[in-house]
């Protein structure tokens, strides 16, 4: 690798590298091709960015900041227009080829051997035949999705909806405009563009759009400036911060504190900026009330029936190998399961999985054991 060559791209000294390589910089030798990831942002580059072997770099999808105020903060961020796009609720992967193979990045920078079987099946080959320095972001959902299972969108699988487009070795990204075209003439799903609104008007009508997102069970927009001058902004339904409250309570101890305390905060601000009703706003209460103490219980009496709380997934693949490759890389990221005996499916196989939420678990039992807080 020419280190030099490196860190140019990387936009930092050589000698920075070299110290990075030493702290936050991991190698991942597995599956192939062999790559370096930021584990962490350092310097002005992204988490999950990636260095392959001949040098070539994908960087980090950035992370997208959510405003509390709607209104103020459009007002505050967008110079003129405001493109809305669906928010897709699944996990972000950023898939390349490389030595004329595709490969699926998961964020973090790691190649998730199942969601490459899904790209290579999903993605044509011509994408990347003339373009070869292109790279494709978006988000695989549906009810097969390991990570983040989700029933609610026209799949019994795994999709994969592009939202943006990338070249290797760049910073830049090409904007709504240019991914959506990229996305019809090759046939690709893509995440829905719901409209493009003058700044005056934006808060009012995603307001709307994220009330009618939220009883079909979507999660909520990314807001983008068609001339891709501002970084994009994310707003979610209530009923996806309720949802979310309600998987991290039943799994009360495996999930950050700040998990729950932010999706708590951003229930008040909507109830404020949207100004609700008396019986609105103790709707909305009820609601997120539920989402945390009916899991909560539930959990609670799992455990004192003696039953081990755990989360099941399942994944189809057309190739066992896969399976068994996507068993070392959960493990490898620290999310332990029990994986099923492959089933076989309609040329392929489904596989089950058990993933353990330790933590909760041993928590659960001590303190109905007496234990203390
Ligand atoms: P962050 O991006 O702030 O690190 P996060 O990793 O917790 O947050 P989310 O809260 O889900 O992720 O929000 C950002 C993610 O939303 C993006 O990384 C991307 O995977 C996903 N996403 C879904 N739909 C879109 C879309 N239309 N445009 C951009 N990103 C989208
Ligand atoms: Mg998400």
């Amino acid at each position: 690798m020419n280190l030099a060559r490196v860190a140019q791209r990387l936009g930092i000294t050589e000698s920075r590298l070299q110290c990075l390589q030493e702290t936050i910089i991991r190698e991942s030798a597995w599956p192939e091709p062999r790559l370096l990831r930021f584990e962490k942002e350092s310097s002005g580059v992204e988490a999950g960015t990636v260095i392959f072997e001949n040098g070539e770099i994908a960087f980090g999808y950035p992370k997208i900041r959510r405003p509390l105020m709607l209104a103020a903060a459009i007002e505050r961020h967008f110079s003129n227009r405001v493109a809305v796009e669906e928010k897709m609720n699944g996990h972000n992967v950023r898939i390349l080829s490389i030595n004329g193979e595709i490969v699926a990045l998961t964020r973090g920078g790691f190649i998730c051997p199942y969601s490459t079987e899904v790209a290579r099946s999903k993605i044509p080959e011509e994408v990347f035949e003339k373009h070869p320095q292109r790279i494709l972001c978006g988000e695989m959902v549906g009810p097969e999705n390991p990570y983040v299972a989700s029933s609610i969108y026209p799949t019994e699988s795994i999709d994969f909806y592009l939202f943006d487009l990338a070249e290797k070795n760049s910073r830049t990204t090409s904007g709504v405009h240019r991914t959506h075209e990229l996305a019809e003439e090759y046939g690709l799903l893509s995440a829905a563009l719901l409209g493009e609104f003058s700044k005056e008007t934006a808060a009012e009508r995603i307001k709307e759009i994220v009330i009618k997102l939220g009883r079909q069970g979507r999660e909520g927009v990314v807001m983008k400036d068609p001339e891709n001058e501002v970084p994009p902004l994310k707003y979610t339904s209530s009923k996806t911060n309720c949802s979310d409250l309600s998987v991290a309570f039943r799994y009360y101890n495996d999930y950050a504190l700040d998990f729950f305390v932010s999706r708590a905060v951003r229930e008040g601000f909507q109830s404020v900026e949207w100004k609700e009703s008396e019986e609105e706003r103790r709707k909305r209460a009820l609601s997120l009330g539920e989402s945390i103490l009916l899991p909560l219980v539930d959990t609670i009496k799992r455990a004192q029936m003696g039953e081990n709380i755990v989360q099941k997934v399942q994944i189809r693949v057309k190739n066992l190998q896969t399976a068994r490759d996507f068993e070392y890389h959960l493990r490898r990221s620290g999310i332990r399961t029990i994986f099923e005996p492959p089933e076989p499916d309609d040329g392929g196989y489904l596989i089950r999985i058990t993933k353990l939420v330790m933590s909760t678990n041993d928590k659960t039992q001590a303190l109905l054991n007496g234990e203390m807080w």
